[in-house]
Parts: structure tokens; C-alpha cells; sequence
């Protein structure tokens, strides 16, 4: 037998341990620091978004040539989690960022609109991707948002709701209907620039967590869009919104990783400070064990969650696994986030202390990029053969 050793999950090849490494302290060092005052803020500088741009890490899979960093999926993965053990506000800035609007460009545009905007989005402008509406949310399709054609180009007219970045973001990846009587079949994606008149950002949520990550309403009256910026082809903007999401919730996966272990870490420590009894609680048995329990929650969550981009890199399918790997890793954090406010007792109760903020930040990780009941929704679809 000469075949190769298999490579376990979590083995991480040199580039990938060296990004690692680079976003830790660059986590550690510059977010760390600020993440109480963006949280209060609900606001994050933008001197901070600056270095992640400098860093490389908003342009992960852009190819070198447009300035990016032309690296894989899974290390786009890896970033999100390690952001999120920090932050998971500027974990999803990066995570939308790279997983939704730059897998869109590269896998849909074509060579002059990839030419046109990977050169930026590598370098200076944020993206947000607008699928979501008031009375499209679970069921996307029926997204009301119109696009008519207008000979040299389309003009659009709607809403969304609940679009991340939307503060920030110069591009603008907008799903409309070039003709509700088609259904799904008139859902178009196009590229939206901040610039272009008639389009403005609306009202920002203010929400239970992930406080520092802009989420708005985007109105389109009259938007002109000229054709050149149609993504993809006309009426198959339903497939690229299903693929594209098929794939972000893996960064999804792994920012609840990345929340699981960040609130982790603190009950590790603060088990081993805190005196009951004459002794730290962490000589208790029963603490002891609660702390097992979560760190096997934590590591099975991302274990799925690098299973499913490693499959996704190797070209194989992931769409099951991408799914388990969200909705696992959201209850993980959740369960994991909760205990460990109860190991810090009172104090974990106040906002002196870090973990109520982990605790409010994972709750979203069961509602964007599909709800827990979706991810339940297409895992039974792939394991009863229904797809
Ligand atoms: C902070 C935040 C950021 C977001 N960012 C973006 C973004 O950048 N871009 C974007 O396009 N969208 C974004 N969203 C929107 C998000 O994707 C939607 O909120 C999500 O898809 C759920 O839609 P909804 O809120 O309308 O809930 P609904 O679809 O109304 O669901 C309500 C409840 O009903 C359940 N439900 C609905 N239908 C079914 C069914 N058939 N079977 C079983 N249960 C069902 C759901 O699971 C859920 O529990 C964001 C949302 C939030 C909160």
C-alpha cells in the first residue's frame, strides 16, 4: 500500500497556518481593542475596514492580477472564524464581502465587469449583496423588486430589506425581476453602484447584535442600470442567488465557529480566576464538565464547517454538508455563547464583561443566509433525493 497519508480536517497547509496566524493578530492587536465601542457605536471605523483591505483579506479568491490576494474559499473560511473569535461584526463585513459578492463576480460576471470592479473591491470599495425584501425573506423569489427595460438599459424600482454592508458598500449586487409573471424565471442580478442616481440607502436597524455591522433598506426609484451591468444572464439571477448562497452560509458556519470559540476562550480563563469555595470554579467537577461539552460543541461545528469548504474547493458537492455546517455550528454558538454566561454567573450578565455580547451576536447565525428551518429544508430535500 503506497498510498498518501490522509490529511486530517483541521491540518492546515503553510499558507493557510501563516493567514491564520496574520488575521489572529491582526484580530487580536487592532479589533480587539475597539469592539465594545463599535458595539455602542453600532458603527465600525472606517480606518479599520482600510486595514483589512491592506491586509488582503477583502479580495481572498480575486485573482493576483486584479490585486487580489488569490487565495481559496477555505481560507476565506478561516478568516471569518478567526475575525469572529474577536468580532463578529467585521467577521461578516468580510464574510459578505468575499463569500457572497466576490464567489458572485468571480463565478458570474464576465471578463470586462470582473476587469471593472475586481480591481476595487481588492483595494477600497466594501460590497453588499441585496436579495431580501419586506415580503420576500424565507421565500426570496417573491421579491417584488422591478426591473424594466428601457432599450440601452434597465431601470429599477423596489426595495430591499436587511442589506449588510449597506453602509459602507460602493457595489451593490441587486436580484429584481425583469417580469413578475415569470416568477422566478424574470429574477435578474445587477450590478448597482452607490453613485447611480434614484438609488439610496434607507433606514439602518438598529438590532440585538452584530450592532457594529450596518444593516439598511436600499430604495431604488428609477435606478438606471445600463445593460453592461447585468450579471450573469437575464432571468438567471434565481440560480446565481441559490449557488452564491448555497456557499456563503459555509462563512456563516464559520463566524459561529468563531463566536463558539471566542466565548470559549473567555469561560477557559475566567474558570480558572474566579474563587468559590477557597478554589477556582474550574476545580469543580461539574464545571469541568460543562466546559468539555462546549469545546466538543465548538470543534464539531467547525469540523463541519471545513469539511464543507475543503469540499467546496475540491469541487466536490457541498451543498448538505454546507447546510448541516450552518445550522450545527448556529445552535453550537448559541448553547455554547448561553453556558458560558453562566459560568461567569452575575458578571457574565452585564456588559462589563464580554460574553453578553457573544451571546447577542450569535442569534443572527439562525436567521440570515437562510433560517434554521431552511437549512432543515435542504438537507431533507438532499437526504430523501428530492433536488
Ligand atoms: C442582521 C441581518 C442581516 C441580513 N443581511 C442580508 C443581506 O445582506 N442580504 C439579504 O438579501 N438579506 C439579508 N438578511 C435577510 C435574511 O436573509 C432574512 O431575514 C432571512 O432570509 C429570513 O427572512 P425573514 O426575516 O423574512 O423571515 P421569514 O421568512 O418571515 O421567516 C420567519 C420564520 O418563519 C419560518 N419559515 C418561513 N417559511 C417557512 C417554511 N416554508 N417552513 C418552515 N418554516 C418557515 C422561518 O424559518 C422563520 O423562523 C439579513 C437579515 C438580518 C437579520
Amino acid at each position: 500500500m503506497n498510498e498518501s497519508p490522509s490529511r486530517p480536517l483541521t491540518q492546515l497547509s503553510e499558507d493557510e497556518e501563516m493567514l491564520r496566524d496574520q488575521v489572529r493578530q491582526f484580530a487580536e492587536s487592532e479589533i480587539r481593542p475597539l469592539v465594545s465601542k463599535m458595539d455602542k457605536d453600532a458603527q465600525i471605523p472606517r480606518e479599520l475596514i482600510n486595514k483589512c483591505f491592506e491586509l488582503g483579506i477583502m479580495g481572498i479568491e480575486i485573482p493576483d492580477r486584479f490585486g487580489g490576494t488569490g487565495a481559496t474559499f477555505f481560507m476565506s473560511v478561516l478568516v471569518v472564524e478567526e475575525l469572529a473569535r474577536v468580532d463578529a461584526s467585521i467577521a461578516v463585513l468580510v464574510d459578505v464581502q468575499n463569500t457572497l459578492v466576490n464567489n458572485a463576480l468571480l463565478r458570474f460576471a464576465n471578463d470586462e465587469q470582473r476587469a471593472r470592479y475586481f480591481p476595487k473591491l481588492a483595494s477600497e470599495w466594501v460590497g453588499a449583496y441585496a436579495l431580501s425584501e419586506a415580503g420576500a425573506g424565507s421565500d426570496a423569489f417573491a421579491l417584488a423588486c422591478r426591473a424594466e427595460d428601457k432599450g440601452d438599459h434597465y431601470q429599477l424600482t423596489g426595495r430591499k430589506l436587511w442589506i449588510t454592508n449597506a453602509g459602507e458598500a460602493e457595489l451593490f449586487i441587486v436580484m429584481a425581476t425583469v417580469d413578475p409573471r415569470k416568477g422566478y424565471k424574470g429574477i435578474t442580478a445587477f450590478l448597482v453602484e452607490r453613485s447611480f442616481p434614484g438609488f439610496s440607502v434607507g433606514k439602518k436597524e438598529d438590532k440585538l447584535g452584530i450592532r457594529a455591522s450596518s444593516t439598511a433598506e436600499l430604495i431604488l426609484e428609477g435606478c438606471p442600470v445600463p445593460k453592461h451591468n447585468v450579471m450573469g444572464e437575464v432571468g438567471k439571477g434565481y440560480k446565481i442567488a441559490i449557488e452564491t448562497l448555497n456557499e456563503g452560509r459555509i462563512g456563516i458556519g464559520a463566524q459561529m465557529v468563531g463566536v463558539a470559540q471566542g466565548a470559549l476562550e473567555h469561560g477557559l480563563k475566567y474558570s480558572q480566576e474566579r474563587v468559590q469555595f477557597g478554589k477556582p470554579i474550574a476545580d469543580f467537577q461539574a464545571v469541568q464538565f460543562l466546559l468539555a461539552e462546549l469545546a466538543t460543541e465548538t470543534e464539531a461545528s467547525r469540523l463541519l464547517t471545513y469539511n464543507a469548504a475543503r469540499r467546496k474547493d475540491a469541487g466536490q458537492d457541498f451543498i448538505k454538508e454546507a447546510a448541516m455546517a450552518k445550522l450545527f455550528s448556529a445552535r453550537a454558538a448559541e448553547h455554547v455563547t448561553s453556558k458560558v454566561i453562566e459560568v461567569y454567573g452575575g458578571y457574565g450578565f452585564t456588559k462589563d464583561y464580554p460574553v453578553e455580547k457573544y451571546f447577542r451576536d450569535q442569534k443572527v447565525g439562525h436567521i440570515y443566509e437562510g433560517t434554521s428551518n431552511m437549512q432543515l429544508m435542504v438537507i431533507a430535500k438532499q437526504i430523501l433525493g428530492k433536488m
